[in-house]
């Protein structure tokens, strides 16, 4: 099984999920950005969230990636540009005698006040994920869904509202689409949220006032929007706030039987993820002639391409995403907190 993706003439492997000698880093999110590595070449924001995952020592030598920026590593010319999928999510433009690649990562195409917007890139091979490839995933504005959350809150004032949201990207973005709507009063957050949060205030992401559970009595906390991974919203850490409200954000809650299956009371399509329409306005933006899926619902979306007149094939590749938005890793980390 390929390791990711790897680029021969310049001897570099893009979002590996093995230890190597020299990796790209498309964003932070677990199951694209591993510790271990020699070498990283990611965006400041991206190297900065993997020291605060994984230690400063998640790999022996780092180099920032400027967005914009063309860094020559042998033959090849690599220049990182925004992805919109979360703070610091780049795609990576790869260009080598005149033939130009795109390796998307993770995107998506609906505004997201907390990371730069995606900016297509016109290309002859352009690289996508496939997380939401199926006609069935079209997501609504994420305002309308966070108009439900508050609404809600309206309507039970004495009931606490859990919202699972992914503890890098989801959760900040959640908050300030809150905040966008007007709630201004403290939003609470679980532990496994705290690091990432911060570091996104940090960066000048304003998220208004935040309270860490852990220093907060939960019995009195009836009324109030609490943000927490997944995993945490379905176990019995959410049992012992009043009456709770369990609330999901993920593209995934498009399909009611999976909310239903989880125990989700409120579902709330927000995803980070490019939607089947946007898959493909985005691939028709790029100009590609060849389109080459990563991960995801690839069957689909390839057969879509080559309805569309394009050359398309799925990679295979192991280890991304495998719920989707889910990140294994990275609820098994949550889990523990
Ligand atoms: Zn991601
Ligand atoms: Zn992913």
């Amino acid at each position: 099984m390929p390791a990711g993706l790897y680029c021969p003439p310049a001897d570099i492997y893009i979002d590996p999920v093995r230890p190597v000698a020299r990796a790209l880093i498309t964003h932070g999110h677990s199951d694209h950005a591993r510790s271990g590595h020699g070498s990283v070449l990611a965006t400041r924001e991206t190297l900065a969230i993997m020291a605060l995952r994984y230690g400063e020592g998640f790999t022996e030598a780092q180099q920032v990636a400027v967005p914009g920026e063309t860094i020559r590593i042998g033959e090849v010319d690599f220049r990182f540009v925004p992805a919109g999928h979360v703070l610091g999510s780049a795609q990576i433009v790869v260009e080598s005698r005149g033939l130009r690649i795109v390796a998307s990562g993770d995107y998506k195409r609906e505004r997201d006040p907390t990371c730069a917007g995606f900016e297509p890139v016109a290309c002859d091979i352009f690289i996508t994920e496939a997380t939401f490839g199926l006609p069935v995933f079209r997501h609504p504005p994420a305002a309308g869904e966070v108009a439900k959350l508050l609404e809600s809150v309206r309507l039970f004032p004495e009931r606490s509202h859990i919202v699972g949201a992914y503890s890098l990207g989801k959760a900040q973005r959640v908050m300030a689409l809150i905040r966008e709507a007007g709630y201004e009063q403290p939003l609470y957050i679980h532990g496994a949220v705290e690091k990432i949060t911060g570091f996104y205030e940090k960066e000048g992401i304003a998220l208004g006032e935040i309270r860490p559970v852990a220093r907060t009595d939960r019995k009195a906390l009836g009324g109030e929007i609490v943000i927490c991974p997944p995993s945490a919203a379905q176990d019995l850490w959410a049992r012992r706030f009043p009456d709770p409200v369990t609330a999901f954000a993920s593209g995934w809650m498009r399909i009611r039987a999976r909310a239903r299956q989880k125990g989700v009371e409120l579902p709330l399509v927000i995803s980070d993820h490019a939607d089947w329409d946007d898959l493909q306005a985005t691939i028709r933006e790029t100009g590609a002639g060849e389109i080459w899926v990563t991960h995801g619902e690839a069957e689909a979306l390839v057969h879509w391409c080559g309805t569309a007149g394009l050359k398309a094939k799925p990679l295979h590749l192991v280890g991304y995403g495998d719920e989707g938005e889910a990140e294994p890793v990275e609820e098994a980390a949550d889990a523990a907190v």
